[in-house]
């Protein structure tokens, strides 16, 4: 069994409210949402961050933040707006390694984040 929380999320050894899933990504609901909607999308595969992808994720980058603007869609954030984030290391706040895009809306975002 996997280590990484996400990884067993996918094995389906631990529960999440999935709520898209194609070949390649996934998503489900951020089991302690910052706002009305916030949402995870992860790639299957394991990578750990934004950092490890390489040239030829080209085709995988591209599916997942397809897959955020699907989600923020199917979620009714396309006309109020929403924000796609991706913590990347210490100071960028990431406390899962494995890479995921927050899709949060529902609510006025602030700017700068703290
Ligand atoms: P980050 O701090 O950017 O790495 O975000 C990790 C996110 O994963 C946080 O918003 C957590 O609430 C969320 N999270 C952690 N464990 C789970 C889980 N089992 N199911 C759903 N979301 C989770
Ligand atoms: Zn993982």
């Amino acid at each position: 069994m996997s280590s990484c929380i996400f990884c067993r999320i996918i094995e389906g050894s631990i529960p999440a409210k999935i709520v898209y899933q194609d070949e390649h990504t996934l998503a489900f609901d951020d089991i302690n949402p910052q706002a009305p909607v916030h949402t995870l999308v992860i790639p299957k595969r394991h990578v750990a961050s934004v950092q490890d992808l390489g040239e030829s994720d080209q085709a995988l980058l591209g599916r997942l933040l397809l897959t955020c603007t699907k989600i923020a869609k199917d979620k009714g954030l396309s006309e109020s707006g929403f924000r796609v984030v991706a913590n990347t290391g210490l100071d960028g706040g990431q406390t899962v390694l494995h890479l995921h895009f927050h899709v949060m809306g529902g609510r006025h975002m602030s700017w700068p984040p703290g």
